[in-house]
């Protein structure tokens, strides 16, 4: 039986606001955990504002495509981290808009971010979606207890990196050749 609660968060509840704390507690970002799922090292240099985007085509271009699309959603100003696209208050929707497809996943990660955080300061349950740049699909991104913990546990890991000096080692993996932190890391 799922435990007694004072929100319509019921069994979620407890794990929704252990990720608020964490997330407040060590200034964590929805693209961290983005970064995080495709590759630790990826994540510490982010928080680390190390990169050079300034230097990568494909960095520019995506943050130049997502500023011409929309402005961001200003009703959530003070709410620590919560900067998504968009935000449908009355079916309770979080929206996130993304350059392309890809990386399904990890883009996903960045989406429910924003979710629970909405869910912590509302005390309700809320549904999430990406939509892709340029149409007018959106993907849903799901959001079940399992999800949650998975963002706790990643919430955790990123607080152990936050209070790291040195950048985690790098290993090899699919995702380098398009990484946009691989001249940093020696991968190119
Ligand atoms: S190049 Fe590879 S190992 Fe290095 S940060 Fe990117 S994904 Fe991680």
């Amino acid at each position: 039986m799922a435990p007694l609660s004072s929100t319509e968060l019921g069994d979620w509840e407890e794990l929704v606001y252990r990720f608020r704390d964490l997330a407040e507690n060590f200034h964590l970002h929805g693209l961290l955990f983005q970064h995080l799922e495709l590759c630790e090292r990826r994540a510490w240099f982010h928080m680390n504002r190390i990169d050079y985007a300034h230097l990568d085509e494909r960095m520019r271009l995506g943050a130049v495509s997502h500023e011409i699309h929309r402005p961001r959603d200003h009703s959530v100003t003070g709410l620590i981290g919560v900067a998504p696209d968009r935000i449908d208050w009355e079916y309770r929707k979080v929206i996130e808009a993304k350059g392309s497809a890809g990386a399904r996943e990890a883009v996903s990660m960045q989406t429910r971010f924003y979710a629970l955080l909405l869910m912590a300061a509302t005390g309700q349950r809320w549904s999430a979606a990406n939509e892709i740049i340029g149409g007018r699909k959106q993907l849903p991104v799901a959001i079940e207890r399992h999800h949650i913990q998975d963002m706790v546990d990643m919430a955790e890991q990123l607080a152990v990196l936050a209070e790291s000096n040195l950048a985690p080692p790098a290993s090899k993996k699919a995702v380098c050749k398009s990484c946009s932190y691989r001249y940093l890391c020696g991968f190119e």
